[in-house]
Order: C-alpha cells, then structure tokens, then sequence
C-alpha cells in the first residue's frame, strides 16, 4: 500500500502514520525526520538545510526529491511505504508522480487531515510545553514564529498539493480535530472501503 498523508503543520501527520506504520508493516518516510537526521550529521543537504528549516521555511524541490527518490528505492519500501510531508509542493507531487510512474506504481490514496487553524496554534503551544515538562527537547522550528512561517508556507505552496489529487480523484479527508484514536479508525475505515471497492471493481 502507497499513501501519502496531507495536512498543515501540527495536525497529526507524524502520529497517524506511525500507526499506519504499524498496522501496515510499511515504513514512515517522513521527509522532516529525513532532514533532521541530515542536519544532526552534518551532511551536506543538512548543512544547506538547517537555516530554511529554523525559519519554518521550505527546503529546495529537487534536495527533497532526491531524498525520496532514494528512499522509496531501498528494499524495505517494496512492499509499500508512508509518505508523511512529501509531497509539500505541486513540483514534488509531479516529481513523485513520474517517479511511481518510472517504477509502474501508483498511489493508493492521498489523505489529507482537516484541522482548525487557530486550535493548531493552541496544539503546538501545548506540544512545547508538554514536552519540555517531561524533560524533552523541542524542535527548533515549534516556536510561535517558526510555526507561523510554517502555516504560510503550508497555504502558499502545499494547499495547492490537495487540489492537483482530488482533480485525480484519490484524495480523502478526514477530519483531524478528533481525538487522535478516532482519526485513526476513520482512515483506517476510508482505506478498507478504499481497498474493498479496489477489489470489487
Ligand atoms: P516536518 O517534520 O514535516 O514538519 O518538516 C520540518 C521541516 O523540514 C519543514 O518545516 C521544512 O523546512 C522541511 N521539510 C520537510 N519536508 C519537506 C518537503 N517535502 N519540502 C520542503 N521542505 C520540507
């Protein structure tokens, strides 16, 4: 199974696709998480990364794509795989697109989760300061500024992302502002009916 999960900054993307990740036997590939470790070694692609992803900004299409395109090649992502964050512009969704096309896959859904924009502000303040009471360390980019440039990064390049599937009729929305137990039953609802109507067609 291929799927790619949509949604702004703080709306669950990371939780729900662990537990896709789980249910599925399909790895995550969180291009934040790709990123982060890139930047935490000192590569080259986190080196030139680092201070777009402090600003909340967006890091270059083709350093992305490179990634994914690596990514989605090892054998553990045979079987399938999780896209969390990729594609963040309608560049990487063509890109990705002709990628799958080159290997003959498909995507079998896009999800995008629908989220209240001034309740993520509220969840993102909470995600701080819950982490930082139980000792943790918070991102760089979870601060009120970083996390606003983020939002507009989100409404300016990737919103446009959810309009480029529904048009090819794989997107599915799910509302995220329930609990996160029950956004999971809703996907995984969508995605056996998904694979149901697959099978009966
Ligand atoms: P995330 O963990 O998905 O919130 O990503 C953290 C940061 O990594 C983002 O704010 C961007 O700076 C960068 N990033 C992650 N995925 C992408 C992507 N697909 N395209 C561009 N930048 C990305």
């Amino acid at each position: 199974m291929r799927l790619v999960l949509l949604g702004p900054p703080g709306a669950g993307k990371g939780t729900q696709s662990m537990r896709l990740k789980e249910k599925y036997h399909i790895p995550q590939l969180s291009t934040g998480d790709m990123l982060r470790a890139a930047v935490e070694a000192a590569t080259p692609v986190g080196l030139e990364a680092k201070a777009v992803m402090d600003k909340g900004g967006l890091v270059p299409d083709a350093t992305v794509v490179g990634i994914v395109a690596d990514r989605i090649g090892a054998p553990d992502a045979k079987t399938g795989f999780i896209l969390d964050g990729f594609p963040r512009t309608v560049g990487q969704a063509e890109a990705l697109a002709k990628m799958l096309r080159a290997k003959n896959m498909d995507l079998d859904a896009v999800i995008e989760l629908k989220v209240d924009e001034a309740a993520l502000l509220a969840r993102i303040a909470q995600r701080v300061k819950d982490t930082l009471a139980s000792g943790g360390t918070v991102r760089a980019d979870d601060n009120p500024e970083a996390f606003k440039a983020r939002l507009d990064a989100y409404h300016a390049q990737t919103a446009p992302v959810s309009d480029f599937y529904a048009k090819q009729a794989v997107l599915k929305t799910v509302d995220g502002m329930v609990p996160a137990d029950a956004v999971t039953k809703a996907i995984e609802q969508m995605l056996e009916g998904s694979i149901r109507c697959v099978g009966l067609g």
